[in-house]
């Protein structure tokens, strides 16, 4: 029997994670299996355990269940205490061990993919949720010379700048004549269709934008690419992180290049 992996969410039937770890499975020689599971939103610990018991080894979690993840894990890598959220279990006897490998699948693709360094860049983080939560601790280990977070509530910026020193939190509004050279929107505005982010904020001359969400050229990409920056969405993201999961899971990093060039010609 291969072993059993498997991605958790509500929805999950667009997931592209089946595939990429199909295909990391594939080239590593891995005797593997991973599956979308759809769990009910009052269902999520439920459908872990099931999975569990059924001879699950791990799990991806992916929205909305990130933050009941992290309170499901018996035990915690310290990115995910950082993140106050999880999105890679492993199962180890009556262990639950929780780590969250988003951010390192975010400066893996903007250093190795895109070639963008972080080092001194004034950074701007868009964003609040889990997905920004997970990414700050990452990118101050890249030392930035700052790094602003900027979100709709305000109150959710300066909570989480407040658990890190060096970084400062603000409203979307405050940002008029900041200048930054690297913005990462981790908003999900793109994604539900929501009015996004208006850039009120000044890009230095070589600025680069990032958006989380993939698949699509959201309007904030357009509106970057209107003031002359240099864009990318978030696939590189999502395999990254995936292979960051594979790594914790199988003890091997897969080569990421030839999955990322699958899924964009697919
Ligand atoms: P959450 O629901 O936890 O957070 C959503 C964030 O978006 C909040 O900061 C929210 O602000 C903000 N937001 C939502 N709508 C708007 C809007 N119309 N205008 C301004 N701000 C808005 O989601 P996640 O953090 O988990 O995910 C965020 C995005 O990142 C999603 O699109 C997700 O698909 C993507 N993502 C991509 C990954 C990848 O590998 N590429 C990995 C993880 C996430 P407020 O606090 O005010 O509500």
């Amino acid at each position: 029997m291969p072993d059993r992996y498997a991605v958790i969410g509500h929805p999950i039937a667009h997931s592209k994670s089946p595939r990429i770890h199909a295909l990391f499975a594939a080239q590593t020689g891995q005797d593997m299996r991973y599956e979308a599971l759809l769990a009910p939103l009052d269902g999520f610990v439920a459908t872990v355990h099931e999975f569990i018991a059924a001879g699950g080894r791990g799990a991806n979690v992916t929205v909305p269940f990130k933050e009941e993840a992290f309170r499901l894990a018996t035990r915690l890598s310290e990115r995910a205490r950082a993140a106050g959220a999880v999105n890679t279990l492993t199962f180890a006897g009556t262990e639950i061990l929780g780590d969250n490998t988003d951010g390192a699948g975010l400066v893996r693709d903007l250093k190795r993919n895109l070639g963008v360094g972080i080092a001194g860049k004034r950074v701007l983080l868009l964003g609040a949720g889990g997905a920004a939560r997970g990414v700050v601790m990452p990118l101050l280990a890249e030392q930035p010379g700052q790094l602003v977070i900027a979100n709709r509530t305000v109150g959710k910026a300066l909570a989480l700048a407040s658990t890190f020193p060096t970084c400062t939190g603000c409203g979307l509004d405050e940002l008029d004549s900041r200048v930054f050279d690297l913005v990462i929107n981790a908003t999900s505005a793109g994604l539900t269709g929501g009015v996004p982010p208006r850039l009120t904020f000044t890009f230095a001359p070589d600025a680069f934008v990032y958006d989380m969400v993939y698949g699509r050229e959201t309007d904030f990409l357009r509106q970057a690419l209107a003031a002359g920056a240099v864009v990318a969405d978030g696939l590189g993201m999502l395999v990254e992180q995936a292979a960051e999961a594979f790594l914790v899971w199988r003890g091997v990093l897969p080569e990421t290049a030839p999955v990322l060039t699958e899924l964009r010609a697919a």
